[in-house]
């Protein structure tokens, strides 16, 4: 394996996860094109180039290239008018390839279904294999919608079932979502390969908890809930509010020491009340309790992490969950929704809890069971490290290039039979 073609249509590596339509999916495609990068494996990033000043090609580290693919007006696109600039994307792809020699790019591995759409024409161009990555499925999505959300629209539902029968391989992070690839989509099961994600664990280590806290003002008698990710109703930060609202109610003495800590940017539906969520710390009367704090970078986010007695994972669908895993790998145990992949990246009554449903008096039980006392949580946090330290970057890294040659191989001979 030589080079790798890597699409990412959406959202841009260089892009700050967090916020917006950056998240979970552009670290997944660093932290493994810095890996394969390191074991000598070349990546080319293609992303759509949203400003007009961006070079064409940026060098993101050694090994790393990022293609900004011009396709439609530079800002001001929302993700679901990207359906519409695929054929413009795509002709950039191509373009991009047809200045080198045939076999430039050793396989093609596509992440979120518009990138998938891509990776089918690339495929068939140029005689590599595709590898996709649903990251979420609409039909799953869309089966657990927070409050208000619209549905996935059909066109998206289409796109996927296409990408599904046109890959070669289909990496699901756990093996309920490839269940979910066989039984929703009628994927062919061969096709299917669970490849969990991972943590970055040089970055996210137990560290100082002590300096952590204080970087932040924390005291060491008070005691802090977080939420970290993208503000969305689909993340249900709401979940954690009105948890500590009614911990708040249980027990007003806590009104002095507890903090609720929100990092991260307006996102997806959220963008459209993108104070929403400060508006209902309001309503709910914890205001003062609330720090609001915008997306963070590297050691800060580590620091974050440390510092909370809790990092709380309240989605209504999660098809992993990056958070609960790097919370964990700093030594903070997590109460995460049993949805999705949550109950893979948090082992429930181990390094945290699982929460079934969102209801805020049981999310307020089971935080408080947690938080509230100093030796289940120190319990639970001892676990969390080891469990978090099951999954890693490299073993994601090697267990996709094992895959990238296989689905060539197979690709080859289905050629030349
Ligand atoms: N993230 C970050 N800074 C923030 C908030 C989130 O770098 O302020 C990163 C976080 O470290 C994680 C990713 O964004 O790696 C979110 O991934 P996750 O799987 O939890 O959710 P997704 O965004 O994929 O829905």
């Amino acid at each position: 394996m030589k080079r790798v073609a890597v699409l990412s249509v959406h959202t841009s590596p260089l892009e700050q996860p967090g916020t917006g339509d950056a998240g979970g999916m552009n670290v997944y495609i660093v932290q493994t094109a810095t890996r394969m990068a390191a074991l000598g494996v070349e990546v080319e990033i293609f992303t759509r180039a949203t400003a007009s000043g961006l070079a064409p090609v940026v060098e993101m580290a050694p090994g790393i290239k990022v293609r900004h693919v011009v396709a439609g007006p530079f800002e001001g696109l929302g993700k679901e008018e990207l359906p519409g600039q695929l054929c413009a994307f795509t002709a950039g792809v191509l373009r991009a390839e047809a200045r080198h020699e045939p076999g430039y790019y050793d396989a093609i591995h596509s992440h979120y279904w518009l990138s998938g759409q891509v990776g089918w024409l690339a495929r068939e161009r140029w005689g590599v294999p595709l590898v996709h990555t649903a990251h979420t499925l609409a039909k799953v999505k869309n089966a657990a919608l927070a409050d208000g959300d619209a549905p996935e629209p059909r066109m998206r539902v289409i796109g996927e079932e296409q990408v599904v029968e046109e890959a070669d391989r289909l990496v699901a992070n756990t093996d309920v979502e490839a269940a979910e690839l066989v039984k929703l989509y009628d994927a062919a099961p061969e096709k299917v390969l669970t490849i969990p994600p991972g943590v970055d664990l040089e970055r996210f280590t137990p560290g100082d908890r002590g300096a952590a806290r204080a970087a932040l003002g924390l005291r060491p008698d008070q005691v802090a809930l977080a939420f970290v990710g993208r503000i969305q109703p689909l993340k249900a930060p709401d979940v954690l509010l009105r948890a500590a609202a009614e911990l708040l109610v249980r027990d007003p003495s806590l009104r002095s020491r507890l903090v609720v800590l929100v990092v991260g940017g307006p996102s997806g539906s959220g963008l459209e009340q993108p104070r929403a969520l400060q508006l209902l710390a309001e309503e709910l009367g914890i205001g003062d309790v609330v720090r609001f704090l915008p997306p963070l970078a590297g050691d800060a986010l580590a620091g974050l992490y440390r510092a909370a007695d809790v990092v709380a994972v309240p989605s209504y669908n999660e098809s992993f969950g990056l958070v609960a895993l790097e919370a964990q790998a700093c030594g903070t145990p997590v109460v995460a929704a049993a949805v999705g992949g949550l109950p893979v990246a948090v082992r429930h009554g181990v390094s945290g809890c699982l929460v079934n449903g969102h209801d805020p008096a049981e999310w307020a039980r089971v935080l408080g069971h947690v938080a509230l006392d100093p030796g289940r949580r120190e319990e639970l946090a001892g676990n969390a490290v080891a469990h978090a330290r099951r999954f890693s970057w490299e073993r994601t890294t090697d267990t996709l290039l094992a895959a990238y040659s296989d689905a060539r191989n197979a690709f080859q001979r289905e050629v030349h039979r």
